[in-house]
């Protein structure tokens, strides 16, 4: 994505992406939000005003407008979230704090003298910089809320720019064992195919020693070892629980700490089934 003036990207965020809308303004980004616009108002707002569609929404996506001009965000959680726009759109924190959080303006400096009485006067006391919003006047300061803010967008961030091990962050390895080695090949065919992992490596035997109901076993037993996102791992936990033969299967997953960076993207290809 060219970063010149001019070509950031900008955004329309369906209903269900309030918190993801409010953290792109934050970052500068001009991100459209609305809980009261249709499907089909949005898609028509966003190809007239030349915004990418974040949707949540895989009924959305498939509208006819849309197609080319969306951009499905998978998961719920907000980290993730921004993590996968960073990664498609490379975003850049350089105009972070200059956009109202409320409505989407963008901020204009302010007076100091101006803003007396219309901040608390501890506020006004200590700070000397303010901005406000020319259309809903909400006035913004450098003061703790906006630490607060910068310190999660760095939290956020770290997982990019300080070489592959951060990009690693988002992924996980996922051990399940089985009592044989068909049960291994069916769950992992299924997970693979469903685009719930990228592969499952198998461990066609070796031994378990466990304590089960009061009886030590000494079984032989299969290892599954997939390798997908973390935010597919509540989907992969449900389907193995449901694929399982066990009472209580081992399902356990492991953050995986670094790796090459064509690998996980070939993971992320492999999910999404390109
Ligand atoms: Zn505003």
């Amino acid at each position: 994505m060219n970063k010149e003036e001019g070509a950031r990207p900008k955004f329309y965020a369906d209903a269900m992406l309030g918190k993801l809308a409010r953290w792109l303004r934050t970052l500068g980004y001009d991100a459209a939000y609305s809980r009261r616009i249709s499907d089909r108002e949005l898609v028509e707002e966003a190809v007239r005003q030349g915004r990418v569609i974040l949707t949540r929404d895989t009924l959305l996506v498939k509208r006819r407008a849309a197609v080319g001009r969306s951009f499905f965000v998978e998961s719920g959680d907000i980290n993730e979230q921004l993590r996968q726009v960073d990664k498609r759109f490379e975003l850049d924190a350089s105009r972070a704090l200059t956009r109202c959080l409320r409505c989407n303006t963008v901020l204009r400096k302010i007076e100091r003298d101006l803003i007396r009485g219309g901040v608390p006067a501890y506020v006004y006391e200590t700070q000397k910089e303010f901005s406000k919003c020319p259309s809903c006047g909400r006035i913004y300061w450098a003061g703790t809320h906006r630490e607060g803010m910068i310190k999660t967008l760095s939290d956020i961030f770290s997982g990019r720019g300080g070489g592959m091990d951060k990009a690693a962050a988002g992924y996980v390895m996922v051990f399940v064992t089985t009592a044989n080695a068909q049960d291994a090949e069916r769950i992992g065919e299924k997970a693979v195919t469903e685009r719930l992992a990228a592969c499952c490596n198998i461990v066609p035997i070796m031994k378990s020693i466990y304590v089960w109901k009061g009886k030590l076993c000494k079984e032989p037993e299969c290892l599954c070892i997939f390798k997908t996102r973390r935010s597919h791992f509540e989907r992969l936990k449900k389907r193995i629980k449901e694929l399982h033969g066990y009472e209580v299967p081992e399902v356990i997953a492991v953050p995986i700490e670094a790796g090459l960076e064509e690998y996980l993207e070939w993971i992320d290809e492999s999910l999404a089934g390109r």
